[in-house]
């Protein structure tokens, strides 16, 4: 017996002689418990029905509670629930950097349902904000733009059409103009969008309430499915299970799927072969980070619709700053807007920091960093800034500048010779430097960890 079945059994029985002569009334309800997960803060239990649930969950949960203090000596919220597929609902969550965004994802999808049932309204809605034409253009994304593009204008002539690239590149905004384009010139399509998540949740509540009829039916009759963020199916069998017998029904059928996943088909774990070999059946285009060239673009472009006035310098400064992720760009121009908006105050180089700091904690400006890495490095090796910064050449004092090479090359952009510049050396001994701790690496015993932590207290002050 494991520890989660020893401690529900022992429940039992104590609970068992609480209730006293009443044995029907503690099989009825509680003959069937289980107690799926337990950790400091949460116990919970499940049962096969919902009207079980919620008798246990509000006529019996104070003794549930007490017996279980008794048994494992410290107190932690109940919760029932209904025994589900194995497959448990998702929280729909997302690798952003914030959870403002998250929220308005989960609202945008649900405004996109009502928007897609309703092809006739006219009012501006929040599809409007998604579409080709703003989206900014370079080489990072041209092909996925355009495979996007020939898609909604052609349904099918590349069927599925898989996406993939980190978050924050565009993913969901080229779905959106699909489907913009599409409403507009083709409005007798019927078009689906779901996040992965949501998909997988409804398919699950149908599981759960014998639907699944509706849900089957609901989904193949889509003309265009997009399913946004298909990673999320990774090790979900039944979800898998059902989305390849929609995704065949609708590629028979000639209707157009397009996906989108963080990484491509063949990295993405747990995953079918059957489902990979249709996912990779089709066309696959990549987005990959922006270059400088193409965030100054979307920077300038985005504040001038905003209104914003930043100089150029100040743009290619934020350019330079935030430079893997275009929603991180636009969350900075949002906060700088309100800020600037509320206040009158003109964008400084002053106000960018301080947002860039809020919106994403790591990043800071590059002479930030070179200092905390300097004075992180000399506090370890006892060895003052001066010294290494120095031509001195004494074992620890090299050591220390060696580390010290190797980090900034590590957490910064600058090139080698900028490195070079820092220690008024070369850009070849920036190399050796780099490669002096490549070997201390591989030779000696917790070269590595030592290194790891020390970069983490850096990263983290
Ligand atoms: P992903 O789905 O890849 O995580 P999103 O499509 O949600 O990323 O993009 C994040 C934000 O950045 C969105 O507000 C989107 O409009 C914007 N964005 C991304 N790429 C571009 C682009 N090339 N031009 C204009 N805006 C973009
Ligand atoms: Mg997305």
């Amino acid at each position: 017996m494991d520890e989660l079945s020893g401690i529900v059994e022992s429940l039992k029985s104590e609970i068992k002689t609480k209730l006293g002569p009443a044995k029907s009334i503690f099989d009825l309800w509680f003959g069937d418990l289980k107690l799926s997960s337990l950790d400091e803060e949460c116990a919970v239990f499940t049962t096969p029905s919902p009207l079980k649930k919620n008798i246990l969950s509000t006529k019996y949960i104070d003794i549930i509670k007490e017996t279980l203090f008794g048994i494992i000596g410290f107190s932690v919220e109940v919760k029932i629930e209904k025994e589900g597929p194995a497959e448990t609902k998702l929280p729909e969550k997302e690798t952003t950097f914030d959870e403002e965004i998250l929220l308005e994802s989960e609202r945008r999808e649900k405004k996109i349902e009502e928007i897609l049932n309703n092809p006739s309204s006219e009012k501006k809605t929040v599809l409007d904000e998604y579409t080709f034409d703003n989206f900014v253009e370079g080489t990072s994304n041209k092909f996925a733009k355009a495979a996007c593009f020939a898609v909604a204008n052609d349904p099918c002539v590349y069927n599925p059409l898989f996406i993939w690239g980190h978050s924050g590149l565009g993913k969901t905004h080229l779905l959106y103009a699909v489907m913009n384009h599409i409403k507009k010139n083709n409005p007798g399509l019927k078009i689906i969008y779901k996040k992965c998540e949501t998909f997988m949740n409804e398919l699950i509540d149908a599981i759960g309430n014998h639907e699944t009829g509706p849900f089957k039916e609901k989904y193949r009759s889509a003309d265009v499915l997009l399913i946004d963020d298909i990673q999320f199916i990774s090790g979900k069998e039944s979800t898998q299970e059902e989305f390849f017998h929609t995704f065949s029904a609708l590629y028979e059928s000639e209707k157009q799927i397009i996906l989108t996943s963080d990484r491509p088909p063949m990295e993405i774990k747990h995953l079918t072969d059957r489902l990979r070999t249709r996912f990779e059946g089709g066309l696959i285009a990549d987005v990959q980070p922006p270059s400088f060239e193409l965030r100054t673009a979307i920077i300038r472009k985005k504040s001038d619709s905003m209104g914003l006035s930043v100089s150029n310098e100040l743009v290619d400064y934020m350019a330079e700053r935030l430079n893997n992720n275009i929603r991180q760009i636009e969350g900075v121009l949002k906060k700088l807007y309100a800020v600037s908006s509320l206040t009158g105050a003109e964008v400084t180089k002053e106000s960018i920091d301080q947002i860039i700091s809020i919106v994403d904690p790591g990043n800071v400006p590059t002479d930030i960093m070179i200092e905390r890495i300097l004075t992180a490095v000399s506090k370890k090796y006892g060895v003052s800034v001066e010294d290494i910064k120095s031509r001195k050449r004494n074992d620890t004092i090299s050591n220390a500048r060696h580390t010290a090479i190797y980090i900034i090359r590590k957490l910064t952009d600058l090139s080698l010779k900028d490195i070079g510049k820092i220690f008024d050396r070369n850009h070849a001994t920036v190399i050796s430097s780099i490669d002096n701790i490549g070997v201390n690496i591989r030779t000696i015993k917790n070269y590595e960890s030592e290194l790891e932590k020390l970069i983490k207290e850096i990263k983290d002050v």
